[in-house]
Formats: C-alpha cells, structure tokens, sequence
C-alpha cells in the first residue's frame, strides 16, 4: 500500500495551526503577493520537532542500533542516505552480505530526508536514462518486498517548451527517449492542460509527456531499502561516525571510527556534501560542491488533484510536482549559491536553512506565471538544504584513481532520489565485478583531473552549472567559468592567430581560427578545406602523455594491449580491454627506444588510462609510468602538402618510412629534435609532431603561415575531418561497453599474441558474435541533414540510436554514426531497409560500405 510522505506531511500536523507569521513579498513590478506563511516556525524548530522523532520511530521498528562494530568486513559503506543504502541493498542482493554500512547520525538525515522526491526518467544520455529507469523499477516492487513502503506514485510528468529552441529541444528529447526504450508523447499545449488544469498555457508551445514518471518518498524509499539490505545480511551502524580512513601503499585497508576501527576490502564513500573534504584525508578528489537549494510547500491547492503529474517547465527554470494536496515548487536559480564553510556541517543532522526569500524571487515569478492560482495560497514549509554540485551536472560514481578499492557514490546534483536505485545498482555491480555494468562515462570519477583539485574552481564551476541547468544543449555554447587554466607551450602564437578556444580537460584548445572575426561554421569549413587540399595544422598539446619505462616496460605494454605494440618498432593504435573483454582505453603507443613506450590518449581521458596502466603495474616490478603530457608539446599535420612542409624545414634528408618499417623517426625539424610519427593516408591527420616544450614555439612558427605555409586549424575541423574519414571516437561513439568486435575494429586485436588482458573473454564470448553493431549511414536524400541523435530505425524497428551526425563534402551527402543494438531477422546487423527518424522527420539512410564493419582507421587527436 503506498504511504503518504512521512516527514513533510507529520510535520504539518505538527504544526498546523502554527500561523505564526505573515509577510507581504514583492516579487515583481506586477506581482505583490501574499504568503501567509503557515508554517514560518525556525528551521531549528522544524527538526526537532517533525523529523528525528518521525525517522528515528521508523528506525527502531526494525534497524538495530548496534554498538559493536564488527573488526572486519568485505565491504564498508560510509553514510547513510539514499546512494550508501541503496549501494548496500544491492550488494546483499548480488550476494555480498558481508557488508557493513556506517552513518554518523540517523539514516537520511543528510540531504535525502528534505528532497522533494520528483523522479523523471530523462536525462542527458542512454545510461542515465537507464540507470533512473533501474530505480523506477526498483522503487515499484520494493514494498513488496520488504514490507516498508516507498512512497513511489506513478504520476506521469509534463516538461513545457515556450520557445523555438526549447521546442526544437524535446523533439530531439523525444526521439532519443522512444529510442531507448521509454514511453513518451509530445502534445499540444491544451492536451497538457488537460493533465494539469492549473497551469495556464498561453506561451506553451508544445509539451513532453512522459506517463512512466513519477515521485516517491525519499526517507521511505531509503528506509525500505536499508530494510531490504539489512534483511539480507547487511549490518547497519548508525551514530557512529568514520573519523579516518585507514590507506597503507595507496590501498584501503579500513577506517577509524568514534565506535572503534574496522578493516576492510573495499571502502565505499556514499557521503554526499561530505565526501570531498573526507576524501581528501587519503588524497582522492571528489569535486563536488555543497551549495544551497530551496523549495517551497503550499497549503492545499483548489483544484490540483492528488498524485498530479510533475511538471517542469525550463523556459522559467522551474519545477512543480503535488505534495499532500498542495504544490511543491521551485528549481534552478539563476544565481546558485555555493555553501563555502569548512569543515561542512560537523555537528548538523537533519539540517535546513533559513530561506533565501531574495534567490527564489525569478523562480517565483515564473511559477506565478505559470500557476497564476498560487497568488491565492499560503506557502506552508520552506525547503532550503544542500545538496553537491558539480561542474557538468552528472554525480560521480566508481574507484577513485588515487587509492586502490575506495569507490565513491556522490555528487547527486538534485536528483540523487531518482537516480539512488539505479547508482547503487550500478555501483555495487561495478565493485564486484571490477567495472562498470554499463557505459558510466559520464558520471565515471575518473572524468576529473588534478585542475579539479582547486576548491576555487570546483565552486566557480559547478555554480556555472547549476546556473545552466536548463540551459538548452546547444553545441557551440562554451563554459566560461574558472578559465584559462592550463595552457599549451604555442598557446600564445594560437590567441595571436584568433583561436577561439573551448576548455578540455583544464585546457584552453583551439576550437577553430577567426582572425577576422569569421563566423564559426565559416571558419571550420576553410581549416577542413585546407586540410584535404594543402595543408593544416593543429594544436593537440592537451593530448594526455605516459610515458612507460624500464626493464619491464615492453612486457607490461603488451599485457594491457589488443596489439602487438612493438611491431617492427611501429606505432600502433589499440585498446585496453577489461577481463570481460570490453574496451577500457583507446590508445596510441610509440616506441621511443627499447623498454621505452609512449602511450597518447584523449585529454580527457587521461586520468582512466593512467588509473588503468598503474593498477597492472602493481603487479609488475621493474617499470614505471610518468605523466609527460605538458613536457611533450603534440603537433598534428593534415592534408597533400604536409610531407612537403617537413622536408623543407627538416634538417636531415626526409624520407616517408617503407611499408612495413618502423613509422617513427627521430628528426631535426626547424632546428628542434622532434618525433614524427607518420599515420597511413587517408587518415585524419598525416603525421603527428612530438617536440619537447622548449621547442615547440620555435617549430610551431616555422611550420604555420606565413613562413611555413601551414593553415591553423581546431578540434572542430579535426572532429569534421575524423568524421568524414569514418573514424569513430572513443568516448563520443563507444565507450566502456562495447567489444572491439561491436565496434567493428577487429583488427586492432591480435590473437596471434599469447597473452594480453581481456583476450580470455573475447575468445569464449558465444561465437564470438557482437552484441551490438557500430555503423555508418549515409542518408539518401540528397537534401537532408543529419545532426545525431537521430532514432535507427530497421524495418519500422527501432533498433538503436546515432551518436554523431553531420554533412560530408566529399559524399556530397549527409552521414550519421550509431550502434544498431538489434540483430536482423536474417541473423546480421546491416540486413533491412534502415530510417533515421528526428521528431516527424524520416529520413531514408543507406549502410556505407568501406567504413564501420572494414574500416581501419587509425586514432590520433583529442
Ligand atoms: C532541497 C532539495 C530538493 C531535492 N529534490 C530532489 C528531487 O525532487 N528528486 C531527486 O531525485 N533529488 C532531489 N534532491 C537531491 C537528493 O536529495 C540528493 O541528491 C540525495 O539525497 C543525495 O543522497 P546521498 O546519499 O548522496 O547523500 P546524503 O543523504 O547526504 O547521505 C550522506 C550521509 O553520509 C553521512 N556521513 C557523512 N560523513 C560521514 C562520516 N564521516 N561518517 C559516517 N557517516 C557520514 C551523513 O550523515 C549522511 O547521512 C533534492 C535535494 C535538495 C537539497
């Protein structure tokens, strides 16, 4: 049976009748509106009273409060809120019940117990989708299990579009949704009026109907959880607080507590706005900030009827959803407000602030736009708590880089009550398993690097992200927060040449040139031209650099990679793959001598590829790894006329290496040793340039106009160009979850070598048949666009999504890039009459021969 929201609804009672105050608030020019504040008693007052008696009764039905803490065990999760308990119940599911979970106060008296409990399934890609999907179902069928309710209503939800692009934003929303498998309906504005007929819709242009949303109760669905893990063996520890965390070479062995130590495998840090400042006792960062979010509760509301559907409406930045007959109703303000204290809250459970009246005013104003009957109605309880923020709105879960078998499961981003079931899932899977149950890029700890370390820049960013969390995705638009920070050896020479640049990774990279002031797509278009007739050059400094060296450095190497990575003394592309043979890097390496590797990968990858090679040489005595990404400045050289520029400024004779000798040479290029590592044509880029930093101004000025004849060209044109080439991107394309196989590039692994992580796997997988298909279309209509993001569609099937699309001047023709996840009824991938499908659009595609399943291009780039 479901049950009302414990605290909010309890504390009403409580304090109803409590008119303590009136104020009369202006919120605008228009607008003077009245809130009989019912409920204006102190926050103070609001926690003793409502919530700690109201948890703490439902605890003592069934949680012990035990005193004796185990010496040992398996597992130890740290805190007690939605993700910590979730990550235990799923891991005594999965059949790991020798867990300990530990909560300094009472379980949800952090920031779960005052969440709002909105639970919307859409979010920014498919594994996040997925992951709140995980929760749904969770949430529906765990009072039944466990016998505590969830609180969990199917409500459906409404997202609004008052404007072109916001509109132009859910029929893109709609068509990846549908695509992953999720119910959803795009209607008019009168058709959402009709399932909330409080909302006036004059300036609504159409609306997002997603029936499978709903809401729950964040403490219930906690408790019910932290019931069902404790059901299943889990021993659950509350006032008692972790005080240390117990690392001997760089591994957990166990942490210290008010209550006594405890030893343990693995650590789990599910402790919300805590969590940085703990993990940074061991030296892991978890950058996320504690900043302050607030809602408003109004008495009943006329004419709202219970369990309505949400309601979120980004054009104002607001979001509704029914709370016991009345509206709850806030969002993002336009001026977050990070809180900056340290130590965060020591002492503080079930904590609320006073409210910030002035912030909320811009979200008032929209919602009395939107719901002009709120005027009528007194505001009842004030929400105003914490919760972390990062800066690209995605919470962060998985190992931490720094300290063998610490996870972490934190960072939220005010939807830690829809996505908890899923996180914990996922996390408890990644534990046991060794790695991600699916493709976690997104929220993967390891997206941070050490320009994260800053508090200063983890505060201006993550507030830069809040501020625009409705902000509609368009590509072009560029974070402006914390910059510049890291900058390459030629960054100067490259703002001299009118770069505009976009940060990665703490980077500032060119994105492309506009001395002139040249509109961007203008600009692209002449780099990429100069590109595929004379030649262009490109800053690749953010590319992240290891190097691996010693005498077991060639031996380690070829244990990680797919490739023999010492080939006639080649550079070679290849991956590293995890035991169960998935890709977990995508990688250049180039000998530079015997014993002596370096491996090039993505800047903003860098920190997953470093984390993965350490780990196996743990193992390995006798090798070292060394980040030399800013010591070893990367120059990438395209199109006809780059050999040429080589020779002109080398030194030494220039020769292009023979089939099948090495293609790396050391030469002397504008007076400065330099690398050359030659690519196969065709490729992306020619030929790629490593040059010790001193050098690299000198080298860079000789080979750009006016004296070296070079064109500067960006990462757009370079993305433009791999694209066109056919090349897929790790991270864009594919990424944890695929199999080489799945992503068409079989040949980027050699069973001839007897050994090599992963390989095990790909061998005994069924047939060594794909689960999936990575493919190229390109459309048949000769005037189509194609931008990703489109649904597949096979035989009026959809059967999968594109990642990537755009125009290729040398098809003349539109293209696109996407798994199909469905194999045919013939028994292959590429079989059927095949459709890309954008809102009502359809557009008739054809799989490109000579790319996806025979392409063999080789990655080098950001
Ligand atoms: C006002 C507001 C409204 C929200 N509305 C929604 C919503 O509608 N939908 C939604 O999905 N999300 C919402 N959220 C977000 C959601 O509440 C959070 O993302 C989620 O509760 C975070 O859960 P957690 O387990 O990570 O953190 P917490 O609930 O804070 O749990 C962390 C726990 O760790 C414990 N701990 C910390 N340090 C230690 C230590 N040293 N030793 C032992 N224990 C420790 C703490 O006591 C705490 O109990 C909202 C948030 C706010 C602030």
């Amino acid at each position: 049976m479901e049950r009302e929201g414990s605290f909010k609804q309890k504390s009403t009672s409580i304090l109803s009748g409590i008119a303590i105050y009136a104020i009369s608030l202006s919120v605008s020019n228009h607008f003077v509106i009245k809130f009989h504040i019912n409920c204006g008693i102190t926050t103070k007052q609001l926690q003793c009273c409502g919530v700690c008696g109201i948890v703490g009764a439902s605890l003592t039905n069934w949680c012990m409060h035990m005193t004796n803490l185990p010496s040992h065990a398996r597992i130890v999760i740290v805190g007690g809120g939605i993700i910590g308990c979730s990550t235990a119940y799923h891991l005594a599911k999965m059949g790991c019940t020798d867990v300990v979970l530990i909560e300094k106060a009472q379980l949800t008296s952090g920031t779960t117990w005052h969440a709002a409990g909105a639970i919307g399934n859409l979010r920014g890609n498919s594994s996040l989708t997925r992951l709140v999907k995980d929760s749904i179902d969770l949430y529906e069928t765990l009072e039944a299990e466990t016998g505590q309710a969830t609180g969990w209503v199917q409500t459906g939800s409404l997202r609004l579009a008052s404007s072109d692009g916001r509109q132009v934003e859910l029929e893109r929303m709609l068509t990846l949704v549908r695509s992953y498998g999720i119910e959803a309906d795009l209607i008019t504005a009168r058709e959402a009026q009709e399932k909330l007929p409080i909302m006036q819709v004059d300036d609504v242009r159409c609306a997002l109907w997603m029936p499978g949303d709903g809401m729950a109760n964040p403490s219930d669905v906690t408790m019910s959880m932290a019931k069902g893990a404790r059901q299943n063996g889990v021993k659950i520890f509350e006032r008692t607080r972790v005080l240390k965390i117990d690392v001997v070479n760089n591994e957990v062995r166990g942490v210290t507590t008010d209550q006594g130590t405890i030893t343990c495998e693995t650590l789990v840090l599910c402790t919300g706005i805590w969590t940085r400042e703990l993990a940074a006792t061991i030296g892991v960062s978890v950058p996320l900030q504690p900043t302050y979010v607030q809602y408003a509760i109004t008495e009943p509301m006329p004419g709202l009827p219970r369990h309505a559907p949400s309601l979120r409406d980004p054009d104002l930045g607001t979001f509704f959803k029914e709370e016991v007959g009345g509206l709850s109703f806030g969002g993002y303000e336009r001026t977050p407000v990070p809180y900056l204290e340290s130590p965060v809250l020591p002492n503080e459970e079930f904590k609320l602030f006073e409210e910030n009246i002035e912030n909320f005013e811009y979200l008032m104003e929209g919602a009395l736009h939107r719901i002009p009957s709120l005027e009528n109605v007194g505001i009842k309880t004030w929400i105003h708590g914490l919760d972390s923020f990062t800066h690209d709105g995605t919470f962060i879960l998985g190992e931490a880089p720094e300290v063998r078998n610490v996870f972490v499961g934190a960072g939220f981003n005010g939807f830690g009550i829809a996505s908890g079931g899923g996180a914990g899932k996922a996390l408890a899977s990644w534990i046991l398993e060794g790695e991600q149950p699916y493709d976690l890029w997104a929220a993967d700890i390891r997206r941070f690097g050490a320009y994260m370390r800053s508090d200063r820049q983890v505060a201006v960013r993550a507030m830069e992200g809040f501020a625009n969390h409705y902000a509609k995705g368009d590509p072009t638009e560029i974070f402006k927060a914390g910059r510049p920070l890291r900058l390459s050896a030629v960054h100067s020479a490259c703002e001299a040449a009118g770069a505009v640049f976009e940060p990665i990774q703490g980077w500032e990279v060119p994105a492309w040139y506009a001395p002139k002031g040249e509109a961007m797509e203008d600009a692209i278009a002449n780099e990429q031209a100069a590109a595929q007739s004379s030649v262009a050059l490109f800053d690749l400094g953010s590319l992240a650099k290891f190097r691996i060296l010693g005498p077991n450095a060639t031996e380690v190497l070829q244990d990680l990679a797919t490739s023999d990575i010492d080939k006639n003394r080649c550079a070679a592309r290849t991956f590293f793959l995890s035991v169960q043979g998935r890709i977990q890097a995508d990688v250049l390496t180039i000998p530079l001598a015997p014993n002596d590797h370096l491996i090039i990968a993505p800047a903003n990858r860098g920190v997953l590829v470093e984390a993965h090679i350490r780990r196996h040489l743990l193992d390995l005595e006798d090798a070292v790894c060394v980040d030399v990404s800013a010591g070893i400045s990367a120059f990438g050289l395209a199109g006809p006329e780059a050999r040429e520029v080589i020779r002109v400024l080398s030194d030494r004779e220039f020769q292009v290496p023979p089939p099948g000798s090495s293609n790396v040479i050391s030469t002397i290029v504008a007076g400065a040793p330099v690398t050359l590592v030659q690519a196969p044509d065709g490729q992306a880029l020619e030929w790629l340039l490593l040059v010790s930093s001193e050098y690299a101004v000198t080298v860079w000025n000789a080979i750009a106009k006016p004296r070296g004849g070079a064109t500067l060209a960006g990462a757009r044109a370079l993305a433009r160009i791999r694209f066109e080439a056919g090349i897929v991107d790790w991270g864009r394309d594919f990424g944890a979850d695929s199999t080489p196989m799945e992503v068409s590039l079989k040949h980027l692994v050699d069973f001839g070598k007897p050994m090599f992580f992963g390989r095990d796997a790909l061998l005994s997988a069924p047939e060594n048949r794909p689960g999936k298909c990575l493919l190229h279309f390109v459309s048949e209509n000769p005037d189509a666009m194609l931008s990703g993001a489109e649904a597949i569609f096979r035989d009026d099937k959809c059967v999968g999504w594109t990642t990537v699309g755009g125009w290729s001047t040398r098809l003349g023709r539109a293209m696109a890039i996407g798994f199909v996840r469905e194999i045919g009824e013939t028994g292959s991938y590429v079989d059927g009459t095949f459709e890309l499908r954008k809102g009502a659009t359809r557009i008739p595609v054809k799989i490109m021969p000579g790319y996806g399943l025979q392409s063999e291009p080789v990655h080098i780039g950001e």
